[in-house]
């Protein structure tokens, strides 16, 4: 195992943090860093300034507009970013959709939709989870049926994240319910213009407006709108997950709120002497340290591994599970750090135009959001439970 950086790549890491240096717009970068969810307006602007530097999509091939970066530069990269506070482009285009397209699609939809991701001209949300089948997914209901070139579709999603934002959504659709759940599904691009769909906020925890459910009442979707066969939709959408889980553990970003605390720990003070001199706080950070420290070298094995040529099978359920443990752990502790001031969160606070002033000091204003937003952590992606039987079937064959 060769964990080492050469010169080139520390060459890169100095190229990566001069332009996030000089090209991050600071409102993105303060939303970001606070743990609030991204504006429409600001995440588009700043994925366009990536995608005009050719680093909107590392993970894509190079004939479609990936960076061609090696696995070591994508990981220096990422941390980068994390470091940085900087967003990188929202998963549902360029980490869910685009990698189905240019592997499953045909020349006329890789044509249409990729240079539009890579643009931010579409915003794309994920249509699979439904009432009733969320782990369970292959037991979804949403029903599409054949009506000469199009499909009509009817039924509700739930839980589908900033479609309220969205021009697009790619959803899982029945089209054969007489034979085994898998193999009766397809996957569809849809238009969120078209008549008959109807969204409906739902707020989380945190008081945002991020979750909805779509509805669909006789939706007219064309059929060149699906991807490869008919019924070999869950081929394709068990590639997606895949590449669902890669990222999620955001190592990066943890080690950010980890520096973060501990500029709090020196500030707050509790019985009398910084947060900083309390043992039971500091044994806390530490153990979430080195917890972090262990995650990321796992993380960094399993990138030595992927550039000698191993494919990974249940790692990324073993990054999803601890890197979202340990998110959540960080924000606990960063609301626990502020004391009092952790918890007056108001949602209001995000409204553009407000001007009362923040209770307590600025710091304070984003961990309670990101911390009640970061419950689901362990559940989206497929929930730490599911990636737990995973790992129990593909490493102890149980
Ligand atoms: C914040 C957030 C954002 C989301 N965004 C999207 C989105 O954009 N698009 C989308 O399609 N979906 C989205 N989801 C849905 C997400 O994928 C599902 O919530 C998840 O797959 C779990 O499904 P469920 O909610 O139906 O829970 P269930 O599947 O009903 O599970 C309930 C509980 O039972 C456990 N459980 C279920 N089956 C098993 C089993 N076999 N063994 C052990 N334990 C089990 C689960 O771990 C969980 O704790 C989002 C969810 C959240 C919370």
């Amino acid at each position: 195992m060769d964990l080492s950086f050469s010169k080139e790549d520390l060459a890169f890491r100095d190229e990566v943090r001069e332009f996030l240096a000089t090209s991050l717009p600071d409102d993105v970068k303060e939303r970001f860093d606070r743990g609030l969810h991204a504006t429409k307006e600001g995440q588009v602007r700043w994925q366009k300034i990536l995608n005009e530097k050719g680093w909107l999509a590392p993970n894509w091939p190079k004939e479609y507009g990936g960076t061609g970066w090696t696995v070591t530069q994508k990981y220096i990269a990422a941390h980068e970013f994390g470091h940085a506070s900087a967003p990188i482009a929202l998963p549902f285009g360029v980490s869910m959709v685009g990698p189905v397209i240019y592997t499953f699609g045909n020349q006329e939809q890789k044509d249409y939709y990729l240079p539009r991701i890579l643009n931010s001209d579409d915003w794309w949300c994920q249509g699979y989870s439904e009432p009733g089948s969320g782990s369970d997914l292959a037991s979804l209901q949403t029903k599409a049926v054949r009506d000469g070139d199009d499909y009509i579709v009817n039924g509700q999603k739930i839980w589908t994240t900033f479609a309220q934002n969205a021009d697009m959504i790619f959803c899982l659709v029945r089209t054969d319910s007489s034979v085994k759940q898998q193999e009766g599904i397809s996957f569809l691009l849809i238009d969120m213009k078209t008549p008959g769909i109807t969204v409906k906020p739902i707020i989380g925890l945190d008081k945002e407006h991020s979750l909805n459910e779509v509805f669909f009442e006789d939706v007219r979707v064309p059929v060149k709108n699906r991807i490869g066969e008919e019924n070999k939709g869950w081929t394709y959408a068990k590639f997606l997950l895949g590449n669902e889980r890669n990222g999620i553990a955001r190592v990066a970003r943890s080690k950010r709120q980890v520096e973060r605390l501990h500029v709090i720990a020196k500030t707050e003070r509790s019985g009398g002497r910084p947060l900083a001199e309390d043992p039971d706080f500091m044994n806390k950070l530490n153990r979430i340290e080195v917890d972090l420290m262990a995650l990321e070298y796992t993380e960094l094995r399993y990138l030595s591994m992927m550039s000698h040529g191993k494919n990974l099978s249940a790692e990324p359920s073993v990054l999803k599970i601890k890197g979202t443990e340990i998110q959540q752990r960080l924000t606990s502790l960063l609301v626990e750090s502020l004391g009092m001031y952790g918890a007056p969160y108001e949602a209001e606070q995000n409204y553009e135009g407000r001007n009362e002033a923040q209770v307590g000091p600025d710091y304070g204003f984003g961990p309670m959001a990101e911390h009640l937003y970061l419950r689901a952590a362990t559940i989206y992606g497929g929930s730490n439970e599911i990636q737990r039987n995973i790992i129990s079937k593909m490493v102890l064959g149980l």
